[in-house]
């Protein structure tokens, strides 16, 4: 997989920060659990405890990496990862992205075991 490349070199520190965080759309989709199971990621219909459904955006985001398990500041390793929906705007130019599953995949009673194992 070959990820593109999304900062221009000739910026500096700043402006390529800025460059980096104005591609996201605050959809919120990857502040959505993702639950692993048979080597596949599946991305649930369940929130992050501090994702604000009305504006999508996070409500501890200065520290979300302290307060929220697994939750990591996006670069391009994790991007590589396949861990962000297909439709997030980092990844929709990556040819062969290994966008994680649709949760509705898996069979009703998997996901109902999956969800209690998990909460
Ligand atoms: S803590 Fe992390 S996963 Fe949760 S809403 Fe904030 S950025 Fe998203
Ligand atoms: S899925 Fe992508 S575009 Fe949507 S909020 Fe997350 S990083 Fe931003």
């Amino acid at each position: 997989m070959k990820l593109p490349k999304v900062i221009d070199n000739n910026l500096c520190e700043q402006q390529a920060h800025t460059q980096w965080e104005n591609i996201c759309r605050r959809c919120g989709r990857c502040c959505y659990e993702k639950i692993e199971y048979l080597g596949k990621i599946y991305l649930t219909n369940t929130p992050c405890e501090y994702l604000d459904l009305a504006t999508n955006e996070c409500t501890v985001y200065l520290q979300r990496c302290q307060k929220k398990q697994g939750c990591v500041a996006l670069n391009e390793k994790i991007i590589a990862m396949g861990v962000l929906p297909g439709s997030c705007a980092y990844v929709q130019k990556i040819e062969n992205y290994p966008a994680p599953f649709p949760w509705s995949d898996l069979p009703e009673e998997i996901r109902k075991s999956l969800i209690e194992e998990f909460s």
